[in-house]
């Protein structure tokens, strides 16, 4: 189950490619990258710490996924790293509030995490607790409710819920 949920990845997260000075910073691909989320994360004006830039690393390092917080704390002992639970899952809201991520609440109690924060909706697999994106345009949602005075709608999110068929 949990090798499931860690595996979707696809995508390529346009956010994390763009580094103005690249050209200055030292050309080993390890470097570099540590060097370009140190500077993503300040430009979201979150301090760099090491465990923030090893789980940036780790959430947006391939491409566009959707993830949870036990997931990602399971990578990141894989990958050797003595990061708690309740860190990770506090730097993935952290990392929300930043603009970094998307929350997606779809599973029960259980929230995902989107790196990619574009306007777009979702299939779940309910058999798999397994996210696949929609892209935006495939779906209209019309007769949306007046929302109460002074609040205003920020977007809507459509998961479709999918199970196997036999
Ligand atoms: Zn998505």
């Amino acid at each position: 189950m949990l090798a499931l949920l860690c595996s979707v990845r696809f995508g390529i997260s346009s956010a994390w490619r763009l580094v103005e000075n690249w050209e200055t910073m030292p050309n080993t691909a390890e470097t570099w990258t540590s060097a370009a989320f140190c500077e993503q994360l300040r430009a979201a004006g979150l301090r760099p710490t090491r465990q923030r830039v090893t789980l940036a690393q780790l959430l947006f390092g391939e491409g566009d996924r959707h993830v949870s917080a036990e997931c990602l704390h399971s990578e990141v002992t894989a990958a050797g790293e003595q990061i708690s639970l309740a860190t990770v899952y506090n730097t993935l809201h952290q990392f929300t509030r930043a603009g970094l991520l998307r929350a997606l609440p779809v599973d029960g109690g259980k929230t995902y995490f989107d790196t990619n924060t574009s306007d777009h909706n979702h299939f779940f697999v309910e058999t798999e607790g397994k996210l696949l994106d929609i892209p935006s345009e495939s779906i209209r949602v019309e007769g949306l409710p007046e929302p109460p005075a002074g609040l205003k709608i920020s977007h809507v999110d459509v998961v479709v819920r999918l199970v196997k068929t036999e």
